[in-house]
């Protein structure tokens, strides 16, 4: 087993089976994603449109790829065709070009969309009450070619776990509130933890994690 391979095994025991774990592979090399490709990992998650195309040309079809980064309007069309995922869909005008690119090419587009929990405001994401207006004014219907699969969001980065825990109530309990208004099945993901609060995420209701570093290493 290589380094990555145990990572990942010490990893997955750490993980309930009702988690998914997204390997996050940006700035890795296409050889090392292969390492984990190989233990059994089928989900990764990039963060640049180009990066995202060049990696999936090269690497296993059955790869179901996570777009995790910010996403410029201009890039929607080499995202959409490529990702499984968008996690990071942060504004109403992202949405429209996505239902747009997706209309004209008969495509379907499963996003999540992010949510700005953390304190910093370098962080991207709609403000709760943003988001929630998205579906009691059934705005959402405007964009048929999007499907709305839950929610994403990044903590604070920080020593506070207390903090931490309470970012992550807080998007837990939006994420009830719009599966009680939207009543759509397929509105089940709730995207939160990466290597530094996987474990507080999972406790507060993750669905799936988003690690990198912990299995990759530092990023170069
Ligand atoms: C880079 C990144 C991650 C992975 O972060 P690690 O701390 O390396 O696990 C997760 N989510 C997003 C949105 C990222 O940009």
């Amino acid at each position: 087993m290589t380094e990555i391979q145990e990572k990942i095994t010490s990893l997955r025991q750490q993980l309930p089976d009702h988690v998914r774990l997204v390997c996050v592979s940006k700035f890795h090399s296409e050889e090392t994603i292969l390492e984990a490709y190989e233990a059994g990992e089928r989900d990764f998650g990039e963060s640049r449109a180009q990066e995202l195309v060049r990696k999936a040309a090269a690497l296993p079809k059955d790869i179901r790829w996570h777009f995790i980064g910010s996403l410029q309007t201009n890039k929607v069309k080499m995202v959409v065709p490529t990702a499984y995922l968008i996690h990071s869909v942060d504004s109403v005008r992202l949405l429209e070009a996505i239902n747009n690119y997706a209309t004209k090419n008969n495509l379907n587009s499963r996003v999540l969309l992010e949510i700005h929990i953390a304190e910093e405001t370098t962080k991207q994401g709609f403000k709760p009450d943003e988001v929630l207006e998205i579906f009691t004014s059934g705005v959402w219907k405007n964009y048929p070619n999007v499907q709305i699969c839950g929610l994403m969001g990044m903590a604070t980065f920080s020593a506070d776990t207390v903090k931490i825990q309470r970012e992550f109530k807080t998007l837990h309990s939006l994420f009830l509130q719009i599966k009680s208004i939207f009543l759509n099945e397929n509105f089940s993901e709730l995207s939160m933890g990466m290597t530094n609060d996987f474990h507080l995420a999972i406790e507060e209701g993750s669905t799936c994690v988003r690690i990198g570093s912990l299995i990759f290493g530092e990023r170069c």
